[in-house]
């Protein structure tokens, strides 16, 4: 080989180890989100959509994918399957603390916060002619609480138990949220859970079909206890509009939590800075991307967060003056 022809490759292959953009690094990274008829998944299609936008920029490519929702996605980010997730709040709060599904693994303290999304609601779907009208009429029923994995299942249990229902007393089913209104509309169960922002294609879908339903309302005492007990959950109303085919005729009384996005103290400082400005830069932008996005605000985001905030993400909100907003509990360097 000539000695013109070997500067050539070792020239080649500088020119492939050097990136095209000003030397950024390109990197690839996926966001955990949940069922394709969700919330979720379009959220992790506007936040990529964000970042993807200034490719030339950062060098950053993110890909969404379907997952079965929080539980999974918390559990994805901290062993580095995902980058990051979309998790409700409080799934992040009892994985930073080892409850629930973390119970025997104890708390996840690797586990980072960047903000919080839209607020979702536990939505309790039922036929009309299966006579569920209010919780305690589930005492016998086909009901899907929820698949291991998602946000949901926790949901249904903490319900059933403030009202007074034993798992026991339920036919209890654990299918996707994906699956649950085909279920409920060939009347192979009664009702499903499903905690999900508003209005999402899954209820427009359950809502629809031939058999009535109903969207029942999560209220009572023992919910009132269940506000006081746990700081996560709060009040929600469940809009009757987005869902004109529904028995109901006015709009729906329940608690919720609020979505959150969230990654895992190893990921890069870079790509989390990268992605939190692109958000919060063009919030307008994002907003108009799903209905349920139009309470955001820049200060209610950084609410509703309970582990750390990720440094890449604190390194955006000191230079952007936003860090007045955060609890200074979520702020571990
Ligand atoms: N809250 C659900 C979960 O955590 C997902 C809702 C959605 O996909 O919008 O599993």
């Amino acid at each position: 080989m000539s000695l013109k022809r070997i500067l050539l490759i070792i020239l080649a292959l500088f020119l492939l180890s050097i990136d095209a953009n000003a030397g950024t690094k390109r990197v690839f990274v996926t966001i955990g989100t949940g069922g394709v008829t969700g919330v979720y998944y379009p959220t992790g299609g506007a936040i990529s959509r964000m970042i993807n936008k200034k490719y030339k920029v950062y060098g950053i490519k993110a890909t969404v994918e379907s997952t079965a929702g929080s539980v999974y996605n918390i559990n994805a980010v901290l062993s580095g399957d995902l980058e990051f997730g979309i998790a409700q709040s409080d799934r992040q709060y009892q994985a930073y603390h080892g409850l629930a599904e973390w119970s025997k693994l104890g708390p996840q303290k690797r586990l980072r916060s960047i903000f919080s999304i839209h607020p979702e609601s536990i939505t309790l779907i039922a036929s009309v002619n299966s006579g569920i009208k209010s919780l305690k009429d589930l005492r016998g029923k086909r009901v899907n609480i929820g698949n291991p994995g998602s946000g949901q299942l926790q949901n249904s249990k903490d319900v059933l138990q403030a009202a007074g229902i034993p798992l026991s007393s339920i036919h209890i089913e654990q299918v996707k949220a994906v699956e649950a209104p085909a279920l409920l509309q060939d009347g192979r169960i009664d009702a499903f859970f499903y905690t999900v922002g508003h209005p999402n294609g899954n209820i427009k879908e359950a809502t629809s079909g031939r058999i009535k339903v109903r969207i029942i309302p999560i209220t009572g005492p023992g919910i009132e206890k269940l506000l006081l007990k746990y700081p996560y959950y709060a009040k929600t109303v469940i809009p009757i509009k987005f869902y004109p085919k529904a028995e109901n005729k006015e709009d729906v009384e329940s608690i919720g939590v609020k979505a959150t996005f969230v990654t895992s103290v190893d990921v890069d400082e870079r790509i989390v800075y990268a992605i939190t400005k692109e958000v919060f830069e063009n919030l307008e932008e994002f907003k108009k991307l799903h209905p349920a996005y139009s309470v955001l605000t820049k200060e209610n985001m950084l609410k509703g967060l309970s582990a750390p905030i990720h440094r890449g993400a604190l390194r955006y909100y000191r230079e952007a003056g936003l860090i007045k907003y955060i609890d200074p509990r979520l702020i571990k360097e």
